[in-house]
């Protein structure tokens, strides 16, 4: 649905974007990764329309963006980091004004509405004034006037920053269910949300893409990576790392060498077979005057995987 070739954007002489390649493909959940100054919301900003590339074509179902941008407007809907919202008038309120912004027929809206406000649980406070709303319903509006007109794509920057964790788990859900009807793409720094929620990632670190897989590719790369932690205890050091190198050889396991405690050294073990690897540990293990304090899986976390890209 977006392809987006070589996109980069300059704010005077920063480089805030570098030559970005991706694309968004129908019914996905995509997130984009980055710490904060990684340049998410310049890149959500150039999508949606509400800045100018430097360089680089951002296509919206073949149409260019640039030469068509209101176009672009009504195929995405956008929820800012902090929503436009008027906290004077109730959410009713705001959203028949926003409505009557995008052009929604007259007669179409209070259908529109009462759709809206069901799928984002909003029916009970639309006659609240938004200031006197809570942040988790303040972000639930904010994806309410994203949504009004039913666009095809819905891009999120941050929306779940703020929020405390029952909000988290609300807004988590609200995303999900959008999925059935909506591709999506969301922006975060908070990376064990965006793996929960995205099925495709794009990580980005000082305004380029650093790596980018869908969900499977990624839990591919998390078992690749992750292991057995092995605290083996034993004097010195370099006679346990020997030993422990000795029987990875052995199976064709590959050992790093962690950290080094009072109770002993420990080590990351990576392996295709832990039980070979085991039987071999353990087996040569009493004979060698070195004893196994801990062994345990050690799974690799979407940071790791980040800071690994980094
Ligand atoms: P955050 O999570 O902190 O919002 P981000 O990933 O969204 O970060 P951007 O806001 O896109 O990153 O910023 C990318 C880089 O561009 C940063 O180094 C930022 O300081 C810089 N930048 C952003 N807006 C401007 C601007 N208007 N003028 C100059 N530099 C800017």
């Amino acid at each position: 649905m977006i392809k987006v070739r070589n996109l980069s954007k300059f704010y005077g002489k920063k480089l805030a974007i570098d030559r970005l390649n991706f694309e968004l493909k129908e019914g996905e959940i995509v997130g984009l990764l980055g710490l904060n100054g990684a340049g998410k919301t310049t890149t959500i900003r150039i999508l949606t329309g509400y800045l100018i590339a430097t360089d680089g074509i951002c296509e919206l179902d073949g149409v260019n963006t640039f030469e068509h941008p209101l176009d672009v407007k009504r195929k995405i809907g956008y929820l800012p980091e902090t929503p436009p919202l008027y906290p004077e008038l109730t959410v009713f309120e705001y959203l028949t004004f926003v409505s009557r912004l995008k052009q929604i027929e007259e007669n179409e809206i209070p259908a529109e509405l009462e759709r809206v406000c069901s799928l984002t649980d909003l029916t009970d406070v639309k006659n609240k004034v938004i200031e006197t709303l809570s942040l988790g319903f303040k972000k639930r509006v904010g994806i309410a006037q994203a949504i009004l007109g039913n666009p095809e794509i819905i891009i999120m920057d941050e929306p779940i920053s703020g929020l405390d964790p029952k909000q988290i788990v609300e807004i988590r859900n609200l995303i999900q269910s959008l999925r059935e009807s909506h591709t999506i793409l969301l922006s975060s720094h908070i990376l064990p949300e965006v793996y929960k929620t995205c099925n495709r990632f794009l990580f980005l670190h000082n305004g380029r893409i650093v790596y980018q897989c869908d969900r499977a590719e990624l839990e591919k790369e998390m078992e690749n990576l992750s292991g057995l932690e092995v605290t083996l205890s034993g004097k010195p050091k370099a006679r346990v790392e020997e030993y422990l190198s000795g029987i990875a050889e052995k199976v064709g396991a590959t050992v790093r060498f962690v950290g080094e405690e009072s109770h002993g050294a420990t080590f990351l073990v990576n392996t295709n077979s832990e039980r070979k690897f085991k039987e071999e540990l353990f087996s040569g293990i009493s004979s060698s005057g070195i004893l196994p304090e801990y062994i345990r899986k050690q799974d690799v976390t979407l940071e790791q995987i980040f800071m690994n890209k980094v």
